[in-house]
C-alpha cells in the first residue's frame, strides 16, 4: 500500500473541486484497511468512496482513505430471493447493471446513481420511488477504533430520508466494507409509478416493463435531466426535500397557494426543495464559476474552476432567500467538508 502526500482530490470528487489531502491511501482488501487503521491510530482520518456526495470547502488535513474493495457474490439463493453481497468499492451502477442482467429485481429504480456500494446505506440513497431501505439486509463495517468487524441489520441501520445512523449518532465511527441486498429471482415488483417512468416506457412502445427496461428507462431520464459529472461538475441534490409540519405548511401555502406538496403523515409534509429554489429566482443563474443548473434548480454546479467556498456561499445565498420568501429552512444533502 503507497500512502502519498499532498495528494490532489479534484478527480475523486464529481464537483471536480481542487484540494489537496495531507496523506491519500487506495485499500483493496480488509486486511490492509486494518493494517492503516492500526498503523494510523489516532490519527485524523477521511473516508473517501466516489466522491459524489461531498463538498470539499478546503484541503483535508487528514490521510484519506479510499475504500477500494472489489466483489461481489450471491451469498444466499432459494427459488424465489437472493442475498447479494456487494464490496463497498464497487461502483453502483455496475452492481445495479449487474444485479439486472442475472435477474436479480430490486435495484433497477437506482439506476445510475453514480458513487459507491459502500456509501450507499448512509444516506439512504433513493430515486424513483425507491429507497435502498427497501432491499436492504445488511452491511459490514469496520470499527475505526478496534478494527472489529460489525454485521449492521437494517433495524440497527435507523434508516430515514436521506438519513442513517452512519450520518447520525455512528458518524466517522465505522468503515462500511460491503452490503448485502435482499432480491426477487421472480415475481418483481415492477414500480413504474414515480415520475416520467411510465411515459418513457409508452414512449418505446413497451407494455409489460421487465426490470431490464424499467432500468433502461430510468437511465434515459436521468440522462436527460441531471448533469453528467464529466462534463459538468456537480453533486446531484445538492439540498434535501424539507418535511414540515401542516401548521408551517399551512402558513406559507397561504401565502403561495401554487406550492407542491406530498403529506406524508397527519402531521407532516414534504415540499419540493427544487420548486422553492426555482420560484426565489435561482434556476440557471450563474455567479462566477458557481450556479445553479438551468433544467434542475437542486443541482448546483461547478463551471469549471469554482472553489468549494464559492458553491456553499452560494448554497447559503439560496438557503437563506427561500427562508426569508417562503418561511421554509432547507437543509443541505451533500456532506459539506
Ligand atoms: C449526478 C448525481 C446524481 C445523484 N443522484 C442521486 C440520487 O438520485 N439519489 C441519491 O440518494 N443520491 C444521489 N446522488 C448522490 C450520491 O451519488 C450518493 O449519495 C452516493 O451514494 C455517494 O456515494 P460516494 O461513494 O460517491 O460517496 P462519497 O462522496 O465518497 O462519500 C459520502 C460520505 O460518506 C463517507 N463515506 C464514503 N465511503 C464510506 C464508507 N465505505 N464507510 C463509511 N463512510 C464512507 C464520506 O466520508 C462522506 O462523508 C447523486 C450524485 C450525483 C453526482
Amino acid at each position: 500500500m503507497e500512502i502519498i502526500s499532498h495528494y490532489q482530490l479534484k478527480y475523486h470528487n464529481t464537483f471536480g473541486i481542487s484540494a489537496f489531502a495531507k496523506q491519500f491511501v487506495s485499500v483493496h482488501t480488509i486486511a490492509d484497511l486494518k493494517e492503516v487503521l492500526e498503523q494510523h491510530k489516532n490519527e485524523k482520518l477521511f473516508i473517501f468512496g466516489g466522491g459524489s456526495n461531498m463538498l470539499l470547502t478546503q484541503d483535508i488535513d487528514a490521510l484519506v482513505i479510499h475504500v477500494d474493495l472489489k466483489g461481489t457474490e450471491v451469498v444466499w439463493q432459494d427459488t424465489e430471493t437472493a442475498h447479494v453481497k456487494a464490496m463497498a468499492g464497487e461502483n453502483w451502477h455496475e452492481f445495479v447493471l449487474y444485479c439486472i442482467e442475472n435477474n436479480f429485481g430490486g435495484l433497477e429504480n437506482l439506476s445510475l446513481i453514480p458513487g459507491n456500494v459502500g456509501t450507499t446505506p448512509i444516506q439512504n440513497i433513493g430515486a424513483y420511488g425507491t429507497e435502498i431501505k427497501d432491499t436492504f439486509i445488511s452491511c459490514e463495517a469496520m470499527d475505526i477504533e478496534t478494527q472489529q468487524l460489525i454485521t449492521f441489520t437494517k433495524e440497527e441501520c435507523e434508516f430515514a430520508y436521506r438519513e442513517s445512523v452512519f450520518k447520525g449518532r455512528l458518524k466517522d465511527k465505522y468503515i462500511i466494507t460491503s452490503v448485502v441486498f435482499g432480491l426477487t429471482k421472480t415475481n418483481h415488483k415492477i414500480n413504474t409509478s414515480y415520475g416520467d417512468i411510465a411515459a418513457e416506457l409508452t414512449s418505446k412502445g413497451i407494455v409489460i416493463p421487465t426490470i431490464k427496461d424499467v432500468g433502461a428507462a430510468i437511465t434515459a431520464i436521468r440522462k436527460s435531466k441531471l448533469p453528467d459529472p464529466k462534463e459538468l461538475g456537480n453533486s446531484g441534490s445538492f439540498f434535501k426535500n424539507p418535511i414540515i409540519t401542516v401548521e408551517e405548511f399551512e402558513r406559507a401555502y397561504l401565502l403561495h397557494p401554487t406550492m407542491p406538496h406530498y403529506t406524508l403523515d397527519e402531521s407532516h409534509v414534504k415540499v419540493p426543495a427544487g420548486w422553492l429554489i426555482e420560484q426565489a429566482g435561482f434556476k440557471g443563474k450563474r455567479f462566477g464559476d458557481a450556479g445553479v443548473h438551468s433544467k434542475q434548480s437542486l443541482v448546483l454546479v461547478n463551471y469549471g474552476n469554482a472553489t468549494g467556498q464559492e458553491i456553499l456561499d452560494l448554497s447559503k445565498n439560496i438557503q437563506k432567500t427561500v427562508l426569508d420568501t417562503f418561511g421554509i429552512a432547507i437543509e443541505e444533502e451533500v456532506n459539506v467538508i
